[in-house]
């Protein structure tokens, strides 16, 4: 791998990211400049974030209680990119923003905070990381909807029967990570809130392409992770509602979320509680990827967020065109073609094993996408119309014919996405369904990579 500087004709993309100039060896020889279309699962680096942290990282330092100046400054920038992301996501007076790790870190904590008894609705189409966290509570899995009217209605049947009188709370995700479909959250948000439920919204992949207002949707909290919106520094932020979060024991016990410990005269210890943001962020803060998030909501809005939800659509509208061209692709969707929808497009190719179809997009044309189940095993495996099998060897035909593949390839893009990115993909996928790999591969480590030789 290799970096050049002589490839600026290859970006036109709205934002410059980071790694638009790495070039990648293509197995057949030669080397191609690297289309990144993996960014549903991380994308590149805003060269605008990289740069804040730059200028920002010689005056890093401790923040909160150190009295060094240097310290003062990284507590201000700290709290202001707090200040930034509440703006960014229309947060109520009142709300708060909690710097975690991740979605999947965010989404954990609102679980650990929920209060005892209480009923989470989620549909079984989420990602894992909105399925999985709820393990103090009674879950409802709902089935998938086929339409977003039937979400709407499935959920409010849902709730007419299963609230009670005690707390709930409805979780679900504002774009798909499959499928790409943007999910009704209004209506979702409309429905829970007539029902006396509370609404999280799992923004991973609604927040890095459509602005998301927490208000004017009117969800109680929202979930986003800085990696997937160009800030790949560790950092997510659980927006919302402060008061479950007050009232639940920090999601981490240590310093920084505690105001005072003592010793008791029988030997235990008493500990006062933060009742601010500061009881779930025990432990010392990752102020750089804080900084790094809102350093990328500033760029999105300054972009003006309406103009790159514009060109990205105009970029899905391609791809969807290609693949539509090829009949032995066949792309996933819940909620049918006219659904609206970010960048993210999964799709299985006829007689092909997907994770060799994406083995050779990499190895023969530089282009990098995923391939499996996407960590929303039941949604992927409901929209392959397959059972529980395990993909098979990489080089053999995924399924006999008629039977249905068993993983899917996904191919997503956004703001640092030149043209040129989706016509190379588009083509190679032609390409590839007409004539077939160029190369050989194998499974080696669950990976499916190609022959030493061409064979
Ligand atoms: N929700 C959705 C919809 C996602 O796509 C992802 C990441 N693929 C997550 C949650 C989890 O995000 P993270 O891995 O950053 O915690």
């Amino acid at each position: 791998m290799s970096l050049s500087a002589a490839l600026p004709s290859s970006v036109h993309a709205p934002l410059p990211v980071l790694g638009r100039e790495v070039l990648v060896p293509l197995v057949t020889g030669g080397e191609v400049p690297y289309a990144a279309l993996d960014y549903a699962a991380s994308a590149p680096a805003l060269q605008r974030v990289w740069d804040d942290v730059a200028a920002y990282a010689p005056y890093y330092g401790s923040v909160h209680r150190g009295a060094g100046h240097l310290s003062q400054l990284s507590t201000d920038l700290f709290e202001q990119s707090r200040a930034t992301v509440a703006e960014f996501l229309g947060c109520r007076p009142g709300d708060q923003v909690v710097f975690t790790r991740s979605t999947t870190d965010s989404l954990n904590l609102l679980a650990a905070a929920v209060p005892a008894g209480t009923n989470v609705f989620v549909f079984e189409t989420e990602h894992h990381a909105s399925l999985l966290p709820w393990r103090n509570a009674e879950v409802t899995y709902l089935g998938a909807p086929r339409t977003p009217g039937e979400a709407v209605a499935t959920l409010r049947r849902a709730l007419a029967a299963g609230v009670a009188d005690g707390p709930a709370l409805v979780c679900v995700t504002g774009a798909s990570n499959v499928t790409g479909e943007i999910w009704p959250v209004r209506e979702l948000a409309a429905a829970a809130h007539a029902h006396g439920a509370r609404i999280v919204l799992d923004a991973a992949q609604l927040a890095p392409h459509h602005p998301v207002d927490i208000a004017d949707l009117d969800v109680d909290w929202v979930a986003f992770s800085g990696h997937k919106l160009y800030a790949p520094f560790g950092s997510g932020v659980l927006a919302g509602r402060a008061d479950w979060l007050t009232e639940a024991e920090p999601y981490l016990a240590g310093g920084g979320a505690s105001r005072r410990v003592a010793r008791r005269t029988d030997g235990g210890v008493d500990v006062d509680w933060h009742t601010t943001v500061a009881r779930h962020e025990a432990g010392s803060p990752n102020v750089i990827g804080a900084y790094a998030i809102a350093s990328a909501c500033r760029a999105l809005t300054e972009a003006g967020f309406d103009r790159l939800v514009e060109r990205e659509q105009a970029l899905l509208a391609r791809v969807r065109a290609g693949l539509a061209q090829v009949p032995e692709v066949k792309v996933l969707s819940l909620f049918g073609d006219d659904a609206p929808r970010v960048g993210v497009v999964s799709f299985v190719v006829e007689g092909w094993n997907s994770s060799n179809f994406a083995a050779a997009l990499s190895a023969e044309y530089g282009i990098g996408v995923r391939d499996g189940l996407f960590c929303a095993h039941p949604l992927v495996r409901t929209l392959l119309g397959a059972g529980g099998g395990e993909p098979g060897e990489c080089g053999a035909p995924e399924a006999a014919p008629g039977d249905p593949a068993l993983n899917a390839i996904r191919v997503s893009f956004g703001v640092g996405t030149p043209d040129e990115h989706v016509e190379r993909f588009v083509d190679a996928v032609r390409e590839l369904v007409a004539e077939g790999a160029k190369w050989r591969y194998r499974t080696e480590g669950g990976r499916c990579v190609p022959e030493r030789d061409r064979g």
